[in-house]
């Protein structure tokens, strides 16, 4: 055919893409530059998850938008994704009373998707690795790599320094971004990162009867001015319970019993539904996780590199779209290869022109609602209204 006679004779020249990070946005970014022909290589610091007994992640579960579908369409994969995703049709507030009053999002028949990350991510790495011309690389860890020549040095699964090159190194390697460090050492690179005082906890819900211990199609919050938790649906009919908090009051809770007090007090629905035994041992078994807002510019060096999903723009999730504008950028750079021809150098500068703005914008919506919650403590509902709008 046409296509395999112009892929032979060009094989030779075909540009090697390295995808540093193989969480949801590098994964996914994979199939893109794959489906379009490239030689693609992914370089993952953690073990191949598909094979891994135990998945740590930012979230055990996320919920996914309009944004995030868009692109995970573009590779095929949203019926196989949505098939394993649980509608959340609307919000259900919790007061302390334990009384549950519904808020839906938007229009009838709108809504977003709770998903599992691991499930997510292990699709989407299966997927690339489908692609004939895609490398998964687990157990390679970007060290450092130099914009001059754009010679990257990894660290291997046996310890070993690895020198590798490629045409473009796309930086996926997340909020602590590895990649994004040579970004820093130019001029007229701006970088901010701030850290709320606000940490989260997660706390899982089993089954009651066999069954969802709530109405599992909403997302379930418990707005409480300050501080407030959160749950979304799994599969397995367990809820995953987000406990969002200033770091100071997680550190006034020291025992079991001071865990049930304050359950008591601000989520007294809760306490039977996760279980005394298990919310007094669940609380202490990881810290409470930091959650940093990071904003950069440009995301591209020369022809060599570009940074995209959280090592471009890690956002406080309390808008629901970090992953979401993540997979869209991938769909962007995607567009912009179709209309430049995928000249590389004015893909990047192209890219980060259109790219820059909007995920200003998705930082500092997040941000302003995060604000806007602890600062306007007597409308909660009109504010968790507002800010759950946007999820
Ligand atoms: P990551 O998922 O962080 O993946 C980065 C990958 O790079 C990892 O696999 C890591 O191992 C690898 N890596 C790191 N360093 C190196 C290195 N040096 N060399 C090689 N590999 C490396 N978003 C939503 O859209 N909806 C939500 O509901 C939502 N909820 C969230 C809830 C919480 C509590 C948090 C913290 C975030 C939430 N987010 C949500 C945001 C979402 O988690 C991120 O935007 C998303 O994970 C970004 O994907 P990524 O691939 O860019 O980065």
């Amino acid at each position: 055919s046409l296509s395999s006679h112009t892929h032979e004779s060009s094989s030779s020249k075909r540009k090697v893409i390295a995808v540093v990070g193989g969480g949801l946005v590098g994964s996914l970014n994979a199939c893109f530059f794959a489906k379009r022909g490239f030689d693609v290589a992914v370089f993952e610091s953690r073990e191949d998850i598909r094979q891994a007994k135990v998945v740590r992640g930012r979230s055990i579960n996320l919920a996914l938008s309009h944004r995030g579908r868009q692109a995970l369409k573009h590779v095929g994969m949203e019926d196989k994704i949505v098939s394993k995703g649980i509608p959340m049709h609307a919000r259900m507030i919790h007061n302390t009373n334990g009384k549950r009053s519904p808020i839906p999002y938007g229009k009838k028949g709108q809504y977003i998707l709770s998903v599992d990350r691991a499930n997510l991510n292990k699709e989407l790495l299966a997927e690339a690795d489908t692609f004939p011309n895609t490398t998964l690389n687990f157990n390679h860890k970007l060290h450092d790599w130099s914009p001059k020549t754009g010679a990257m040095t990894f660290i291997g699964p046996d310890g070993q320094r690895k020198e590798l090159q490629a045409d473009l190194i796309v930086g996926c390697d997340g909020a602590f971004s590895a990649v994004r460090k040579q970004f820093l050492r130019q001029s007229r690179f701006n970088y901010s990162q701030t850290y709320i005082p606000h940490g989260y906890m997660e706390l899982t819900m089993p089954p009651k009867d066999g069954d969802f211990a709530m109405e599992p199609n909403y997302l379930h919050i418990w707005p409480r001015n300050t501080f407030m938790m959160i749950a979304l649906p799994n599969l397995d009919r367990t809820f995953t319970c987000t406990l969002f908090m200033p770091f100071e009051d997680f550190e006034k809770i020291r025992s079991g019993d001071e865990v049930i007090r304050f359950f008591q007090q601000y989520f007294p629905d809760s306490i039977p539904l996760i279980g005394v035994e298990a919310l007094k041992q669940d609380f202490f078994r990881l810290p409470a996780q930091a959650m940093v807002s990071v904003k950069c510019s440009p995301y591209h060096l020369f022809d060599k590199c570009v940074l995209m999903g959280d090592a471009a723009h890690a956002v406080v999730p309390f808008y629901g779209q970090g992953m979401n504008a993540g997979f869209e950028d991938c769909l962007v750079i995607n567009e912009i290869m179709d209309q430049l021809d995928e000249n590389i150098a004015a893909v990047l500068q192209e890219y980060t022109r259109v790219r820059v703005p909007d995920d200003h914008a998705i930082a500092d919506l997040a941000m302003y609602n995060y604000v806007e919650m602890r600062a306007h403590v007597n409308s909660k509902y009109f504010l968790f209204r507002k800010y759950l709008d946007n999820i």
